[in-house]
């Protein structure tokens, strides 16, 4: 099938979220006014407060995110979804079924996330383990020190599920510091051990953006050599990395939302032409090709960490995946972040969604 180009626009590879929460969101729904935090411990207490508080369901709020997302231009998504003892599995099914809504033009990862703790919280595991028979994708983790104080402990459970329900890993890790550097390589020492290269992600991974530690340079070459993708959100105060220094490693990156308006954050729309623009003007871009890798790394490279087939390639305006925006070139288009004038996936053209 095809849907001929429209010559005076910009065709454009889709864009792939790779780092969302969709079960978070209060998109769609009443503003959230949001409780003040110091800290990590903070904002996973507000979140959990804030769980059961919502007025619709996580398949209304997750559907109305995601539809936003893809009419503007988001195809694919690595959806982190909490799951615990308390929440059970009942996130992981609303969020599969707001993604079933939209296909085939959005493909949703879904990561079994433990964002409360698993080795704390007994139980976890069991829903974990659960939730990938009914429509979670990944296995998940969270800061093995930082939040679960138990290095091993944790990489043991996360890597032993992964293994034994088949599926790659997507770890959550924040913490900072040589700390953090170390945890990031035991998480590659495992990857390699287990034969797992290029199947196991981190998100955030603060530690890799902090140039003054000393062992940043090792860590980094692990990193590359056990084929880990990092996930970076470009969020306000958060560190970004070194984009010309994780480059010169070979360590392979894509961008993401992380939480849009959720409790943790008042910020974020879903869009990753603003994603793009934010890694953009975090990391200083100047030239066009810094602006146009900043649409790179929000598109192919994050289709490539999410392996799919049509979003990690782009054979140029014929493709028959592809976005067309009113924008002269791309180093304008993250600029000025517009929508899609239209959303081409395999062919087929996205309506008006309800
Ligand atoms: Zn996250």
């Amino acid at each position: 099938m095809t849907v001929t180009p429209q010559a005076s626009r910009l065709a454009m590879p889709g864009l792939v979220d790779a780092h969302i929460h969709p079960d978070k969101t209060s998109w769609g729904g009443p503003w959230m006014s949001r409780r003040p935090a110091a800290t990590l411990a903070d904002l996973i207490e507000n979140d959990r407060a804030t769980q059961f508080d919502f007025e619709l369901t996580v398949e209304e709020r997750a559907y109305a995110l995601l539809s936003n997302a893809v009419a503007n231009g988001t195809l694919a998504m690595r959806a982190h979804v909490d799951i615990s003892s308390e929440i059970g599995t009942t996130h992981v099914e609303g969020v599969r079924a707001a993604a079933d809504r939209l296909k085939p033009f959005l493909d949703v990862q879904i990561v079994a996330f433990p964002q409360f703790g698993l080795l704390t919280d007994p139980g976890a595991l069991d829903s974990m383990t659960e939730s990938l028979k009914v429509g979670a994708d990944l296995v998940g983790g969270i800061d093995p020190v930082g939040v679960e104080g138990d290095l091993h402990g944790h990489l043991d459970a996360i890597f032993g599920l992964a293994d034994r329900a088949g599926r790659d890993l997507d770890i959550h890790l924040h913490d900072g510091g040589e700390e953090g550097l170390a945890e990031i390589r035991e998480i590659a020492r495992r990857t390699i051990a287990g034969g797992r290269q290029g199947r196991v992600s981190i998100g955030h991974a603060f530690a890799l953006c902090d140039e003054a530690l000393p062992s940043l340079g090792e860590t980094l070459d692990a990193v590359a050599e056990a084929g880990i993708w990092i996930a970076t959100c470009a969020l306000g105060p958060d560190p970004v990395p070194n984009l010309e220094r994780f480059e010169r490693h070979g360590v392979q990156l894509a961008v993401g939302s992380d939480g849009v308006r959720d409790s943790w954050s008042p910020f974020g729309n879903g869009s990753m032409v603003d994603r793009a623009h934010l890694l953009a003007y975090r990391t200083g871009a100047i030239t066009d090709a810094e602006l146009e890798r900043a649409y790179r790394l929000s598109s192919t490279e994050g289709g490539k960490m999410l392996g799919i087939e049509d979003l990690a390639t782009w054979n140029g305006a014929e493709s028959a995946t592809r976005l067309e925006f009113d924008a002269v070139n791309t180093a304008q288009l993250v600029v000025d972040r517009p929508a899609p004038a239209r959303v081409i996936r395999a062919g087929l053209e996205l309506p008006a969604l309800p």
